[in-house]
């Protein structure tokens, strides 16, 4: 957005994110960033043209650690961004995800499938709010007439992931750099499909200026086994650890892949990025961090709320 000429504000609790990522930003007279929790009434001076709300835990470790504020973004935290974006009569796209679908029984998954989704397990909390997160803001849209997009995005990696936010491309890779054994949960022959972040970036983009009310998926069609995946991160990083079996998490969806027919025809958007392609450029990424982040605690802060 600031390459595009915005002014731009960031909001964030830090929750699970990191001031270092946005570091370079702050010499920009065109970028602002606010400590806040969305959860909580959301005051912003000025006009708004456009309200992206990507406010949320996205890594089942943090649903673990933290649900109740998992739950508390997606739900309360959505109200409070739909009242801010009818105050401020701007158009307001949510970041929903792949996890509405559930543990599929359609695969791939296209937008009309309703999905296979265990409210009481462990991804409940994530997986719930991100569905009542829909719900509201297509209820937003047809009582309010609010300018509502919906984005459901699928597995996505890149530079600026938090290494030890337990989910699978960070673990592998911070495994990989402090020589340990690459953990694979269950016997590995679960799917995932992952997206280069620029590739969604561009997606994201594309559906917010586009006139696109219902859910759009966005990811990459790529699919691969966990254990395949494990198995080239091998040859990637050239570490000569081996991989270890771990039990499989709770309600681990055993299959998914995006279709994504519908962005393709909508908003003429494909990813671009091949899989060989970007985890290179993530791994030169975590090759490059100094030494001790390798080592740091999954840092939330203290929730103070
Ligand atoms: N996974 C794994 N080893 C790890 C972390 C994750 O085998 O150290 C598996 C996990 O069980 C899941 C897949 O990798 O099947 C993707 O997990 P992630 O947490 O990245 O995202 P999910 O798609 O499950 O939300």
């Amino acid at each position: 957005m600031l390459a595009e000429g915005y002014h731009v504000i960031g909001m964030d609790n830090l929750i699970t994110g990191d001031l270092r990522n946005i570091e370079h930003l702050f010499p920009s007279e065109h970028f602002e960033f606010h400590n806040h929790d969305v959860s909580k009434f959301v005051h912003v001076s000025g006009e708004l043209k456009y309200i992206l709300h990507f406010a949320s835990p996205a890594s089942p470790i943090d649903y673990l650690k933290i649900p109740i504020q998992t739950l508390k973004v997606g739900s309360l935290g959505t109200h409070n961004l739909l009242g801010l974006a009818m105050a401020k009569k701007a158009r307001i796209l949510v970041a929903s995800t792949s996890e509405v679908y559930g543990d599929p029984t359609v695969h791939p998954q296209t937008e009309d499938y309703w999905g296979n989704v265990n409210p009481v397990g462990p991804r409940g909390v994530y997986d719930e709010a991100k569905r009542f997160q829909e719900a509201m803001t297509m209820a937003y849209h047809t009582y309010h007439g609010l300018e509502t997009r919906i984005v459901r995005i699928f597995n996505t990696y890149g530079p600026r992931m938090r290494l030890n936010d337990g989910r699978v491309l960070p673990a592998f890779m911070g495994q990989a750099l402090r020589g340990e054994d690459l953990t694979v949960f269950g016997d590995g022959s679960q799917t995932r499909s992952f997206c280069y972040v620029a590739d969604l970036v561009e997606g994201i983009y594309r559906l917010l200026l586009s006139d696109c009310v219902d859910p759009v998926n966005i990811g990459n069609p790529g699919e691969i086994t966990i254990g395949q995946f494990a198995e080239e991160i091998i040859k990637l990083t050239g570490t000569d650890q081996k991989v270890i079996y771990k039990p499989l998490p709770t309600d681990d969806p055993k299959q998914r892949q995006p279709n994504i027919s519908k962005a393709q025809a909508v908003l003429g958007w494909e990813p671009k990025v091949e899989r060989s392609e970007g985890l290179k450029i993530t791994w030169d990424y975590f090759k490059s961090l100094p030494k001790e982040r390798l080592y740091e605690e999954a840092h939330h802060r203290a929730f103070n709320g």
